[in-house]
């Protein structure tokens, strides 16, 4: 008989799919990139490793052969498939989803090979500028830099907590260098890609073509060479890169910085795998012998806990770089502003005031506002009808500057269009209500309608924004922030895209337009997120001087805590009343959140399977399971969503609980009475 080995294919049906190696072709090792054909096509996929025979297997006349081996050497190392196996067990999904998260897109090309002496070479946008040494340390920086090398004596993960602007990124700098020196290779994990523009100039300037920078914005070709590269050779190099990053070739002792550890983004959410990058760097860097640091100035609630209990090392920088002062902050209590009439639009009189003197002084400033379009939805005034996607359960953006997708410029697409923030889907905004001819009035504002209401009350100032809709080509961001930083901007308007990490010199005065929206999120971590945000924001005020930078905050509910928190900069006040929440309501980290999200075209159906598997659950989990629930939004792109939520303690087992799972997943999903049903499982849900 001849050999077979299993093969992974990027496709979220089974783990592995077994061939027959013929035998013109040596018997590829684990890690190898194989084409083989799958029902009328061929695909390129990865061996996993030699089949073990089973009793199950298929007869030897049907069994189909390996087509061609296409690289001479694994493209995958022992330590990545290990490495991808845990993450599909972890986050319940097969191998394929994984493999079509961690390779470039191109490793699925068969003409890209991965070997020496490829004759496609992409070059690399190599900096050949010159370089120069990094900033010495201050005091603080230098004891957290020994601190934190003395935190990796006891500990794989060091959590390094610092106000924003202690000088972070110099730390990081130094500790790179020496891990360079050493012969390590350093990955620098950053949550959006905004932030690499500045980061990776400064980082060129000390790194030179030591670095690498490896996001979506880099092309499908050049990914690929870095990854060529990083699989033929372990030489030091510095590559900074989003999520996705975070599953490169990277060798033995490597280091991994997770900055600004406490964001969201780094969780992956549509489509599996629904990992979260930084479990998966701690992960990695366990197998490769490697150090991870944390970096952040408002740890994560779970993060801070695992801090705290001895499980990472902790350091703290508390003084900002310089001695700079934390910027002043004022709460504007818009009922009481709208009540006195002393408001334009959505600006209060003394936000106003303020933006008109810092303008006059040279000043910059920042105006935040966490919606993009012009309103999140319109109504009719008589009946109260609100225009809906037909296609998902949400009302319909208003947009009126841009087009949604570059791509698609058309002058007829730019004015007053109706958008789905799910789905894309656009109609044009009608004039009349469609239901009973009466006048549609447009409610709540997003960053295009402060655009507008910024050109009315400051017409001299020079306006840019920054969100989604004007960041959609590769250079937006660079162009946007260069401008801002250059000074040929004054009042820079954006998402939370503007919060994060971001380093400008004269920014006196930032922002923050509507503060409620943030703490209406329905999620046990929405007030962590709202200290989070505003404090991040507060961060881009007063990064080079101390006269005056102020921070204004408007919002109808004053007296809520979060803003207490927040004025006096008070991390641990935020962490003590949100652990004690999280304890009295058993939610991480003292227990595990598994979520599965059933999704059907047919709400009846999607009803009856959803009922039949919280029965199920039930009989086995108990109360840690959830009711079912109907999410806030119930249906996207034609398709109903019911969700199940499983809390398991911490002190149990979560890989027993999923062996448990799995096979109540597996009955329901066979029924022939639920057919068209998808069930996605999501652990550790944010
Ligand atoms: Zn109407
Ligand atoms: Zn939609």
């Amino acid at each position: 008989m001849l050999p077979r080995v299993d093969v992974i294919l990027p496709l979220a049906i089974r783990d592995t799919y077994t061939y027959r190696v013929p035998s013109s072709l040596p018997i590829p090792a684990p890690g190898t990139r194989v084409v083989v054909p799958l029902a009328t096509r061929q695909l390129v996929g990865i061996v996993r490793g030699e089949h073990v025979i089973t009793d199950d297997d298929l007869p030897e006349e049907k069994m189909r052969d390996i087509i061609l081996i296409l690289d001479a050497e694994p493209v995958l190392r022992e330590e990545q498939l290990q490495l991808w196996q845990w993450t599909a067990d972890y986050y319940m999904c097969p191998i394929g989803d994984v493999m079509a998260a961690a390779l470039p897109n191109k490793a699925n090309d068969r003409q890209y090979v991965l070997a020496e002496s490829t004759r496609r070479r992409v070059k690399l946008s190599e900096y050949t500028g010159e370089t120069v040494p990094p900033h010495p340390l201050d005091d603080q920086q230098q004891e957290a830099m020994r601190s934190i090398k003395e935190g990796w004596q006891s500990h794989d993960v060091v959590l390094l907590h610092g106000v924003t602007s202690s000088g972070k990124t110099e730390v990081y700098i130094h500790l790179i260098l020496e891990a360079l020196r050493e012969g390590r290779q350093v990955l620098y994990l950053v949550p959006e890609i905004a932030l690499t523009t500045q980061l990776t100039d400064r980082l060129q300037r000390v790194f030179g073509a030591q670095l690498s920078v490896y996001h979506s914005r880099v092309t499908d070709a050049q990914r690929m060479e870095l990854y060529r590269r990083l699989i033929l050779s372990r030489e030091p190099r510095l590559i900074v890169g989003a999520r996705s990053a975070v599953f490169l070739p990277l060798s033995d002792k490597a280091l991994i910085i997770v900055d600004e550890e406490h964001e969201p983004s780094y969780k992956q959410q549509d489509p599996a795998p629904r990992y979260h990058a930084r479990s998966i760097a701690i992960v990695r860097a366990r197998l490769l012998k490697g150090k991870v640091l944390l970096g952040t100035a408002t740890p994560s609630v779970e993060t801070y806990y695992n801090a705290l209990s001895g499980k990472y090392g902790l350091v703290r920088m508390t003084r900002r770089y310089q001695g700079l002062q934390l910027p002043r902050i004022t709460l504007i209590d818009l009922r009481e502003q709208y009540h006195r009439k002393e408001m334009y639009d959505h600006f209060s009189d003394p936000l106003v005031l303020r933006i008109r003197e810092e303008l006059a002084r040279g000043k910059q400033i920042i105006l935040f506002q966490n919606r993009r379009g012009y309103a999140p939805y319109v109504q009719c005034t008589d009946c109260g009808y609100v225009p809906k996607c037909p296609d998902c359960d949400v009302s319909l953006t208003l947009h009126t500057k841009n087009a949604l997708s570059t791509n698609d410029y058309r002058p007829s697409t730019i004015h007053h269009r109706l958008t789905c923030h799910y789905c894309g889907s656009e109609q044009s905004l009608p004039d009349i209500c469609p239901q009973c001819g009466g006048k549609m009035r447009v409610h709540g504002f997003g960053t295009e309608r402060i655009e507008d209401e910024v050109a009315a009350l400051f017409p001299e100032a020079r306006v840019a924004r920054m969100d989604l809709d004007t960041t959609r080509r590769k250079d937006d961001y660079r162009a946007i922030i260069s401008a801002f930083a250059a000074g040929e901007v004054d009042i820079l308007i954006g998402t939370q895209m503007v919060s994060k990490g971001l380093h400008f010199d004269n920014v006196s005065l930032v922002a923050v337009l509507n503060a409620d929206a943030l703490l209406s999120q329905p999620s046990f971590r929405s007030y962590e997120r709202a200290f989070h945000m505003l404090e991040q924001v507060s961060g881009r005020a007063g990064r080079t001087e101390n006269t005056g930078s102020e921070v204004i905050i408007q919002t109808f509910d004053p007296l809520h805590p979060v803003f207490d928190w927040v004025m006096r900069h008070d991390y641990n006040a935020m962490y003590d009343e949100q652990i004690n929440e999280r304890e009295l309501f058993a939610y991480p980290p003292f227990t595990r959140l598994i979520t599965l999200t059933l999704r059907h075209r047919h709400a009846d159906r999607l009803e009856a399977a959803a009922l039949a598997l919280a029965q199920r659950l039930k009989a086995v989990f108990g109360k840690r399971c959830s009711d079912v629930i109907v999410p806030g939004v119930a249906r996207i792109q034609q398709l109903h969503l019911r969700q199940l939520q499983l809390r398991i303690e911490s002190s149990a087992s979560i890989t027993r609980a999923k062996v448990l799972l799995r096979p109540h997943i597996e009955t329901i999903l066979a029924d022939p009475a639920y057919r068209g049903l998808e069930i996605l499982p999501d652990v550790d849900p944010q």
